[in-house]
């Protein structure tokens, strides 16, 4: 299969195409580097040292003997989006290429509008563009859990069956998301669906949970084929940060009563599942949606497994939570269609949390502290960037 990897020097990206690449498909690579663009804005970096794209992509082809061919561009520029599938002509699309900070698209209104622009405008070039070049490509979109909330009853895979009125039907499930980000994600998924519909477009919506993790039988083949791995305020997702405060002795900071729960995956779990999902194409004019999570913890019950794994030295603190979000509520949400296209999870298991908090202390030097504490407050409209003032 030609399948094209955008955002492919992201977090998930890089690995998804070397992933790809080393099961024999071939595999083109896009991006505009804007995620290092944050690091610079924001005075932060990756935990863990990444090479240049350009000396991945030639790393990888000493290590594997393949090579990834790469398209540096930005996805809002129509003219590059067309071009870039022309000159690929991918089968499948992977598009993990969108700003994916919830709390970065929460700073002011410059990062909102940006985030909303860089991500929507993004995937409707993308959707033009194959509907113009190929309607039979496989978008393969990533979507996040976030989409749904919190709501008090089950949340479904994408669609609820609603009967009103005496009359039933198969409707997109409601979403209620907590962030300009995750509304960004809304967004996208109405427009992927409305582009199937009236075009025949095929396109798998991934709702996506929290990933952790940052290796990969790929990854670990070489110091330079290492992906990133964020421990701060605003890119550092909850466990991948747990484990590095854990390791520099800083309280886990853990928002509120702590009682948020969310749908979680171990970054190994991200690249099967997109193989499922490309393995197994919608049929054209078909959109569906899977829920990507493996289970579902509580921000308190993933810092006290912190804690367990690493007894005596970590420590929890309740800081003032940032964010507008219930604190307690109810959550259970459906993730089956994967694991019916046969998905075999790699649980949280202590052994996991022990091999984060080992590759941790390998960089302890580079943990910046003045960037781990939430600086950005989702009531006010303009907040500090994370190290302004320090
Ligand atoms: P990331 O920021 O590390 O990677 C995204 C990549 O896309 C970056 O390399 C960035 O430079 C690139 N990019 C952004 N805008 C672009 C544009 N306009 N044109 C070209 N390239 C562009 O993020 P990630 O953690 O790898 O996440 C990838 C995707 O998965 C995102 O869409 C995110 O919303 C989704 N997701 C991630 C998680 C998670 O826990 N990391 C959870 C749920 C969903």
């Amino acid at each position: 299969m030609r399948v094209l990897v955008l955002g492919g020097d992201g977090y998930l990206g890089w690995p998804m195409a070397l992933y790809l690449s080393r099961r024999g498909h071939e595999v083109g690579v896009v991006d505009n580097f804007a995620r290092r663009g944050y690091d610079h804005e924001m005075g932060v970096d990756s935990l863990v040292p990444i090479a240049s794209l350009q000396q991945r992509v030639r790393r990888w082809r000493a290590v594997s003997g393949y090579d990834l061919e790469v398209f540096v561009g930005d996805l809002t520029d129509a003219e590059f989006v067309t071009q870039t599938l022309q000159r690929f002509g991918p089968d499948a699309i992977v598009h993990f290429a969108e700003q994916r900070s919830a709390p970065y698209s929460m700073i002011d209104r410059r990062h909102a509008v940006y985030t909303q622009v860089n991500n929507v405008v993004g995937t409707l070039n993308l959707l033009y563009a194959i509907a113009e070049q190929d309607p039979s490509i496989h978008l393969v979109k990533l979507g996040t859990m976030g989409e749904y909330g919190t709501p008090n009853i089950d949340i479904e895979e994408g669609f609820i069956e609603i009967t009103h009125k005496g009359r039933t039907d198969l409707l997109p499930y409601p979403k209620q998301p907590g962030s300009f980000y995750h509304l960004s994600k809304v967004h996208d998924s109405h427009n992927i669906m409305f582009a199937c519909r009236i075009w025949g477009l095929r396109s798998t919506d991934l709702n996506q949970g929290i990933v952790y993790g940052q290796e990969t039988e790929e990854t670990v083949q070489h110091p330079e084929l290492a992906t990133r791995f964020d421990y701060d305020g605003v890119f550092g997702t909850v466990l991948n940060r747990f484990c590095v405060q854990a390791v520099v002795g800083h309280p886990l900071t853990v928002y509120g009563a702590g009682g948020q729960t969310r749908g979680m995956l171990d970054i190994r779990d991200t690249m099967a599942c997109i193989e499922l999902a490309l393995e197994h194409p919608p049929a054209p004019g078909e959109y569906r949606v899977f829920n990507q999570f493996t289970e579902s913890f509580s921000v308190q019950q993933l810092a006290e497994m912190v804690v367990d794994a690493y007894p005596g030295r970590a420590t929890i603190e309740h800081v003032d939570p940032p964010r507008v979000e219930k604190e307690e509520h109810y959550y259970r949400a459906a993730h089956t269609k994967l694991l019916d296209l046969g998905l075999v999870p790699h649980l949280l298991e202590p052994a996991t949390i022990h091999r984060m908090l080992a590759l941790a202390d390998r960089h302890r030097d580079r943990v910046d502290l003045a960037a781990i504490r939430p600086t950005i407050d989702w009531r006010r409209t303009q907040s500090q960037l994370p190290t302004a003032g320090t």
